[in-house]
């Protein structure tokens, strides 16, 4: 067993990406990316909303 490495570590850090996680999963995706939210990019991190020309977060930073 190597707990360092579990999944629970970082959604224990990041609850919201568990949520992230199931969305991404469901549509066949294991890597980050943008949420659509009407006609803008939402970022996964904190939420904040872009124009879909947005490449990074201007919020929090991430980027996918
Ligand atoms: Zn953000």
């Amino acid at each position: 067993m190597v707990d360092l490495n579990t999944p629970c570590m970082s959604k224990a850090a990041a609850p919201d990406d568990s949520l992230i996680d199931q969305f991404l999963e469901s549509r066949g995706h294991e890597t980050a990316t943008w949420d659509q939210s009407y006609n803008k990019k939402q970022c996964p991190k904190c939420g904040g909303l872009h124009d879909v020309s947005a490449t990074e977060c201007s919020v929090c930073g991430w980027s996918p």
